[in-house]
């Protein structure tokens, strides 16, 4: 990952995050030019990100503090284990509705198989 990447994650009550550097942002507001992402750090810093639609950075603010790589990593971390309890369970479901598709396959055979015998 290049460091001017930046990537999304979540808040521990579902509210979007942006990383960037090892900058954590919430979502702030919508400008004609992009979406405004300020630091979480409210109140201490100042520094923002504004991205355009395709993600990229058109804008930035400086913060007063140092990165913090471990923080963002942690964060990631506890939403890919949420993810992944999401996934498992979006695979069951899945599963289940394979298998009633393919009852239903099996019938509407059956039929078939009447009608040209
Ligand atoms: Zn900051």
């Amino acid at each position: 990952m290049s460091a001017s990447q930046v990537s999304y994650t979540k808040s521990q009550r579902g509210a979007d995050k942006v990383i960037h550097e090892g900058f954590m942002h919430t979502r702030h507001k919508e400008l004609a030019r992009g979406v405004k992402w300020r630091c979480d750090l409210r109140g201490e810093c100042s520094g923002y990100l504004v991205l355009n639609d395709d993600y990229k950075i058109i804008e930035k603010g400086d913060h007063t503090h140092t990165a913090d790589w471990g923080r963002c990593k942690a964060r990631e971390f506890v939403v890919s284990l949420k993810k992944k309890a999401e996934r498992s369970r979006a695979n069951h479901f899945a599963k289940d509705h394979f298998a009633k598709k393919c009852n239903l396959k099996d019938i509407g055979s059956n039929i078939a198989g009447n009608l040209v015998d």
